[in-house]
């Protein structure tokens, strides 16, 4: 089972410069190796693998580029593996064509897979190469380090994700039963809604922030280019877009851990939306994409996984808001506007809640087959 953890670090100004260095190099190497695939391919129509690019650098190494010992061999090898990815990617057809890495592009990163140690009591971080990186180790970890990236921020930060292999065993998923099932609906006016009647406030600091960002972003683009205030207003705007996504990042994962450790509930039952498809809708799509939908359903998955329990994705089905739950009739009209509404059965309902109740019925409802428990 693996984990990741992320830690913001504090290098001095030496590790910082090493640091630098890590980047430039990693990122000369990845725009070098896909130059050379490219130029192998137009000539040859052959593509040209990832052993013979790593036999290359280590020739290249001692002949044309001595600098690249200053650092990590290891990172640089990872660089050519992520190259051979994004291929990989581009071939399955779920990426676009490798492009050239910007050396002012906003994020800047190198990897190190081997040879990392963390000192939890005096708050170090060792890497091959930057021993001794100051770091804020907000939790701990057991188990064994997989790989480590170290990241620059926009806003200047540095951050170090640490991948764990965690060797305790994933328990055995709970049996799926009704009265514990919990159905979870998603909401524009609430973040979640669940099938007992609870709902979760979208939180508004987002808006707020992003109105910030909207007019910092103005300011930014009647500056002039490559002057000096602009360079500030740049760093201004990428603070701001950092904290939205870290409070983003807090928020949803607070409410995934409440569900997947604290719940009575062992099973939720949600809808698998085609947030593509969603997006199109453009006022929907600031909604759901502040709502960082996407990322809940995620760290819901794992949270679940590793505590047993069971996430049960049904398919889109647009009606969950229009069927009764109490009598199973749908209605023909029930616009978006329309927040509470009753059935000529006689059951009230609030829109959102008997969506949750629905979303849960019909998961109870598929075959055994079909219940993924993802
Ligand atoms: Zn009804």
């Amino acid at each position: 089972m693996l984990k990741a953890y992320k830690y913001r670090i504090y290098p001095t100004k030496a590790q910082a410069e090493l640091m630098e260095k890590h980047f430039g190099c990693v990122r000369h190497i990845y725009n070098w190796a896909l130059n050379l695939k490219q130029v192998h391919y137009q000539e040859t129509g052959k593509s040209l693998s990832k052993r013979v690019l790593q036999d290359l650098l280590v020739a290249s190494k001692k002949l044309d580029k001595p600098w690249l010992t200053e650092v990590n061999s290891q990172s640089l090898l990872a660089s050519l593996l992520n190259l051979d990815n994004a291929f990989g990617n581009f071939f399955k057809k779920i990426a676009k064509f490798p492009r050239f890495k910007k050396k002012h592009s906003s994020y800047q990163s190198f990897q190190c897979p081997q040879h990392v140690e963390v000192n939890f009591e005096a708050g170090l971080l060792n890497l091959p190469k930057i021993k001794n990186i100051p770091t804020k180790f907000h939790c701990t970890f057991s188990g064994k380090i997989k790989t480590v990236t170290v990241k620059r921020a926009p806003s200047g930060k540095y951050f170090a994700s640490i991948l764990v292999e965690d060797l305790e065993a994933i328990p055995m998923p709970a049996l799926i039963e009704q009265d514990k099932t919990l159905g979870l609906d998603i909401g524009i006016r609430h973040f979640l809604i669940d099938s007992e009647g609870n709902k979760i406030e979208n939180p508004k600091y987002f808006l707020n922030t992003l109105k910030k960002l909207r007019a910092q972003q103005r300011t930014l683009s009647r500056m002039k280019k490559d002057s000096h205030n602009r360079a500030k207003q740049k760093l201004k705007v990428a603070i701001l877009h950092e904290k939205v996504a870290n409070k983003r990042y807090d928020f949803v994962h607070q409410i995934s851990a409440k569900l997947a450790d604290k719940n009575q509930a062992t099973s939720f039952a949600i809808e698998d939306l085609h947030i593509k498809g969603m997006v199109q809708n453009h006022k929907l799509a600031r909604a759901i994409s502040d709502c960082g939908w996407r990322m809940f359903l995620n760290a819901l998955s794992y949270k679940c996984d590793w505590n047993g329990k069971n996430v049960i994705k049904i398919g889109r089905f647009a009606a969950s808001s229009k069927t009764c739950s109490a009598c199973g009739v749908k209605q023909e009209k029930l616009p978006l506007s329309i927040q509470v509404w009753a059935c000529s059965c006689g059951a009230q309902h609030d829109r959102d809640i008997n969506a949750a109740i629905m979303i849960k019925q019909f998961s109870l409802a598929q075959p055994p087959g079909q219940c993924a428990a993802a």
